[in-house]
């Protein structure tokens, strides 16, 4: 009598890893801890009963050893607590995964969180093409919500001067990109000030100017270094100092004028809590690749939002699926871009400028292109 009773519930069948390594726009980028040739993307394809599969994946240094580390957890540990469940039941299969006894015990950071990450994305994207629409419309977002696109790609700490001022000026005067971050962190801290003051006075005063030292100075060099950036008008300070230090962020915080902003290196609610009631950060950066997923980055995003903080994510997915959050949650106005991955997904992000056009298709604009994986793909564990 009443169909929809009749229909069984859709289940999971079978998951398949992958792993990508995909170029970096040039040669190779730098920051003040890392360099890098490639993005990795470790991820897992969620297969279903019903036909529908979900893709998911997290952002690593391309390291295979380690992205197999990833692969490796999202097969053997939670592949097992998956096979036979209801891929829509998020909240119950995501608590399975996070807080299942042996799993907790050996890594509540880094590769289980990342593997969880994968998995969590695979299953929004899973549950919003079941619904046949957007992410960002079931996360109840709305066509008319607008969300500011800022570049990260202009500013490596190994571009020459001329080269880093060229890309700025390229980025906004030619992409119509209103906001752009460079890197800090140099060894001679005199020549990130020349940096800071060239990059300002070439895109000039109304573009919003973020810098981010990816936790490379200790104190008391941080309060002097990011204490001179306010002669800039620079919108933030990214991880000025080591990733977990709470009270050394507290108090640069309180002695500087530039807002600080931090969140990529922090794995779990709990953590980013610390650092909100601690008024360690202005600028709060979930990245969904590095927490459990969309879940729980949204779950930090309400803990910000509540203490009266913007939100703006970290994009370790490259700011594809986080698109979505960041269209749905009241918090964010600000996602960070980064062009290297976009052209592996079946419908790559729109950024006009600098903002973000809502992406159409059902699901998290996670749906990988075949021939990415031909192209990029490597061998698994
Ligand atoms: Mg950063």
């Amino acid at each position: 009598m009443y169909s929809a009773l009749l229909v069984a519930a859709m289940i999971i069948t079978a998951i398949e890893t992958f792993i990508m390594h995909v170029p970096v726009t040039r040669d190779g980028i730098a920051d003040s801890t890392h360099s890098i040739t490639h993005w990795g993307m470790p991820g897992v394809m969620i297969y279903t009963d019903a036909g529908q599969i979900g893709y998911g994946f997290t952002g690593t240094h391309a390291h295979l050893a380690s992205d197999r580390l990833i692969t490796s957890c999202i097969a053997q540990c939670y592949g097992e607590l998956l096979l036979g469940e209801n891929p829509l039941e998020i909240e119950k299969l995501w608590s399975m995964m996070a807080y299942n006894p042996p799993l907790q015990w050996v890594g509540r950071a880094g590769i289980m969180t990342m593997a969880l990450a994968a998995v969590d994305i695979a299953l929004w994207d899973l549950k919003a093409k079941v619904a046949g629409e957007p992410l960002w419309k079931t996360l109840g977002g709305s066509e008319d919500a607008e969300v500011e696109m800022y570049n990260t790609d202009g500013g490596w700490l190994n571009f020459e001067l001329q080269m880093l001022v060229d890309d700025a000026k390229r980025l906004v005067e030619e992409e119509g990109y209103r906001s752009i971050k460079m890197k800090v962190g140099k060894e001679d801290f005199t020549e990130d000030i020349r940096r800071v003051e060239a990059v300002r006075a070439a895109v000039g005063p109304g573009v919003k100017l973020m810098t981010d030292a990816n936790g490379r100075w200790r104190m008391p060099l941080a309060a002097e270094v990011a204490g001179r950036l306010k002669d800039y008008d620079v919108e933030w300070i990214e991880e000025p100092l080591w990733h977990d230090d709470v009270r050394g962020h507290t108090e640069l915080a309180a002695a500087i004028k530039t807002p600080v902003a931090l969140g990529e290196m922090l794995y779990s609610l709990a953590q980013f809590q610390e650092f909100i009631a601690a008024g360690a950060v202005h600028f709060v950066q979930p990245d969904a690749t590095r927490l459990g997923g969309i879940s729980e980055a949204w779950q930090v995003s309400d803990a910000a939002h509540a203490a009266g903080l913007p939100v703006s994510p970290h994009a370790g997915d490259m700011a594809q699926a986080q698109a979505h959050l960041s269209l749905a949650h009241p918090g964010i106005s600000l996602l960070e871009f980064i062009p290297w991955i976009k052209d592996c997904f079946v419908e790559p992000l729109r950024i006009e400028t600098g903002s973000l056009r809502s992406p159409e298709q059902p699901g998290a604009g996670t749906t990988l292109r075949a021939s990415a994986l031909e192209r990029f793909g490597k061998p698994s564990a």
